[in-house]
């Protein structure tokens, strides 16, 4: 990585990617990416735990049908608890196949139709409050428009506070991954108001709904439920709770693109605007989620910011830049639409293995 990724729960310095490649025996190849990550820290999900599901049941699974669908896939696995991320690096790659067997884009394939979709920039703890506002003006040199901070107890108020002194204007959201004991709602409440914060995201743990809901109550700003969300239940549960009114959703949580597009389509008809949120995927990751974000009911920028923010060297060949308006372009050919570096790949490898029919 470029640098560092620190959040509530731990810091990130390198990432191994999981990826999921199908090939069909008429020459298509369709990708995914799994983003679980070493530890079991913004999720039980391991890349080893997904590694294992994935070689043991759902790959035998997927190569043992007789002409495998997104729909029968997740028949398949259905009745297999969890094992979200899992699931959605083989659905992914389905997605980019059954898109290419179209002829079009994974966004055109799930029903999107912008040429442009609109992101921000999610920043890390920062050693020091003055490195986190030259950090800050670094993104808006760039072009970002819109920034979120990692906050947790002891990291709050006053870096918030210097932000919002040293940038005025700036649309400010904070995501502080479930480290807030729910007692803390007040405190909360009262350094987002004085700095206007927009959108305070998942401050208490992923089960703590009436918490979030209190939040919620009269507040000026949004509460964004992520980690909560998991399914149509959860997210069914939470909005007749009021204990979200902005929802994030990533493919790797909920289990595929497709849950993801229902799930935002269900929170935009109970009037919650949906995002997509970013699991410091490689290029591969990151192209599934700006398709998603070209989707109708995604109304919040998406924290999708262009390669160079993350990567010394990603593994597609065209990197995505940030363009005017703080935006990414969405690939337009057919499935991802991006051109994966197998040389990189195949010097990068630790290991692989491969099912056949
Ligand atoms: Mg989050």
């Amino acid at each position: 990585m470029v640098e560092p990724f620190e959040t509530s729960f731990g810091v990130e310095k390198k990432r191994r990617f999981l990826l999921v490649r199908l090939e069909t025996t008429d020459g298509l190849e369709g990708y995914g990416e799994c983003v679980a990550s070493t530890e079991p820290l913004y999720s039980s999900e391991t890349t080893a735990t997904a590694r294992e599901m994935l070689s043991r049941r759902f790959l035998p699974l997927l190569v043992r049908m007789r002409s495998p669908t997104l729909e029968k896939f997740s028949d398949a696995t259905d009745s297999y608890r969890g094992q979200r991320m899992a699931k959605a690096a083989v659905e992914t790659a389905l997605v980019d196949l059954a898109a290419q067997g179209e002829g079009v884009s994974v966004s055109r394939f799930l029903g999107g139709h912008r040429r442009r979709v609109e992101v921000g920039v999610s920043v890390g703890i920062q050693p020091t409050i003055p490195a986190l506002v030259r950090r800050v003006g670094r993104y808006l040199d760039d072009g970002y428009r819109r920034v979120k901070l990692k906050v947790r107890p002891g990291w709050d108020a006053a870096p918030v506070a210097a932000v919002r002194r040293a940038y005025p204007d700036l649309e400010l959201w904070v995501d502080a991954n479930q480290a807030y004991p729910t007692e803390a709602q007040k405190r909360i409440r009262v350094w987002a108001e004085k700095y206007r914060v927009s959108q305070v995201e998942q401050p208490f743990p992923e089960r703590a709904i009436r918490a979030h809901a209190e939040l919620a109550r009269g507040a000026r700003f949004r509460v964004c439920l992520d980690e909560s969300i998991i399914d149509r239940v959860s997210l069914d549960d939470a909005l007749a709770a009021g204990a979200l009114t902005s929802l994030n959703v990533k493919t790797g949580r909920v289990g595929g693109l497709e849950v993801g597009r229902a799930l935002a389509r269900r929170a935009a008809r109970a009037g919650v605007p949906s995002w997509v949120g970013g699991m410091l995927e490689s290029g591969i990751g990151r192209a599934h989620n700006v398709h998603l974000a070209s989707l109708p009911p995604f109304t919040l920028p998406a924290d999708l910011s262009a390669s160079e923010r993350y990567y010394r060297q990603d593994l597609i060949e065209r990197p995505f830049e940030l363009g005017p308006g703080s935006t990414l372009e969405v690939p337009a050919g057919p499935g991802l639409g991006v051109r994966v570096r197998e040389e990189t790949l195949r010097r990068a490898r630790r290991a692989s293995r491969t099912f056949r029919r």
